[in-house]
């Protein structure tokens, strides 16, 4: 750790195991230096998900070597350094600090490719990243094993979960009662946590969740595994208002134009308070009506909604309260809110519909 930003006092690293054990965050070091800042400056992040890399992309979640160099080029010029997802949860409880420009990489279900194929280009770069592992699949065919998973990790990748089968934990599978769901929630996020820790010697800080989906119960299921934070495929930047447990990422996919990578790098966060209903409670039938106050000045202008079918978005100037009204699909809807004007800002989120 030699960076010239990351002035790490050996108390706050005390601090951080022990923010880790306790799995809370935002809440003071109990054995604080007085030189550790209290509040960090807010930084804006953007978190990119990769899956599979290959000489030629063959299906939507691979992505070619010739893309992942120019994305990583395209990195580099705009003097973006690159975070682990661990660096990121201790920026956001306020144990660290990161580079003013920070992105983080993240690759999701454990393909062999990041080992053989991203890490010998990450190197050139000088960029590290995080693996999301699904944890029975480790070992598979065209999947890396625990053996590479621990070189990556002594090479100064992080390790999070991506569960332990990749099951929909939104979604009530055929036969399933309400209680078997919710142990299965709970089984998936808690048995990964407990493999990485035992397979690799450190519990892991981060889980991404399958399809991007969740709900109030996957969130609390994290939190009460141990992890700090929990990531979505929700479009969007994370700064320090962020809700850890939904961290938006940007999804870089076979046919990511340049203009869409560079346009995920320049997202600044669309900031909403008091929404009700709050995020993660499940809505009974296809109707959806949400209300929120903007608290971005610069973003009233040119608002705009995705939600299922007939999203429809408004605004109270005077107050500042917005409203979302949509009719929603069976199931895990991703409703997005953002704003086109300068900075671009975006808020996404998921809304699970139950019949
Ligand atoms: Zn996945």
């Amino acid at each position: 750790m030699s960076r010239p930003w990351g002035l790490v006092l050996a108390g706050v690293l005390a601090a951080a195991t022990l923010l880790t054990a306790a799995g809370c965050r935002r809440q003071a070091p109990q054995a604080a230096d007085e030189q550790r800042p209290v509040t960090l400056p807010n930084r804006t992040v953007r978190v990119l998900c990769y899956h599979n890399l290959r000489d030629r992309a063959a299906n939507l979640y691979e992505t070619s070597v010739a893309d992942f160099r120019s994305q990583l080029r395209i990195l580099r010029e705009g003097g973006f350094r690159a975070i682990t997802i661990r660096e990121l949860a201790d920026y956001l409880s306020n144990v660290q600090d990161i580079p003013e420009k920070s992105v983080a990489i993240t690759f999701d279900d454990g393909y062999k490719s990041a080992l053989t194929v991203a890490k010998p280009i990450l190197d050139e770069f000088g960029f590290r990243a995080t693996l999301f592992l699904i944890t029975d699949t480790v070992g598979g065919k065209r999947n890396l094993t625990w053996e590479d998973v621990k070189q990556l990790a002594a090479a100064g990748w992080d390790v999070g979960s991506h569960t332990v089968t990749h099951s929909n934990l939104t979604r009530r599978s055929r036969g399933e009662s309400s209680g078997q769901h919710q142990e299965r929630i709970v089984r998936e996020i808690s048995a990964s946590y407990a493999r990485i820790e035992k397979e690799l010697g450190v519990p892991p800080v981060a889980l991404a969740y399958p399809f991007g989906n969740y709900d109030a119960a996957c969130m609390q299921a994290c939190r009460d595994a141990g992890y700090r934070v929990a990531l979505s495929i929700a479009p969007g930047a994370v700064d320090q208002q962020s809700d850890p447990w939904r961290l938006p990422r940007k999804m870089v996919v076979n046919g990511t134009s340049v203009r869409s990578f560079e346009r995920a790098l320049a997202v600044e966060p669309l900031h909403l308070a008091d929404m009700d209903p709050p995020v993660g409670q499940h809505v009974k039938g296809s109707v959806y009506l949400l209300s929120a106050r903007l608290a971005d000045a610069d973003a009233s202008g040119a608002l705009g909604v995705d939600a299922g079918r007939k999203a429809r978005l408004q605004l109270d100037t005077a107050t500042n309260l917005l409203t979302v009204s949509a009719t929603l699909n069976k199931g895990a809807n991703l409703v997005r809110v953002f704003s086109s004007s300068t900075p671009r800002r975006e808020a996404g989120w998921i809304v699970v519909s139950d019949p």
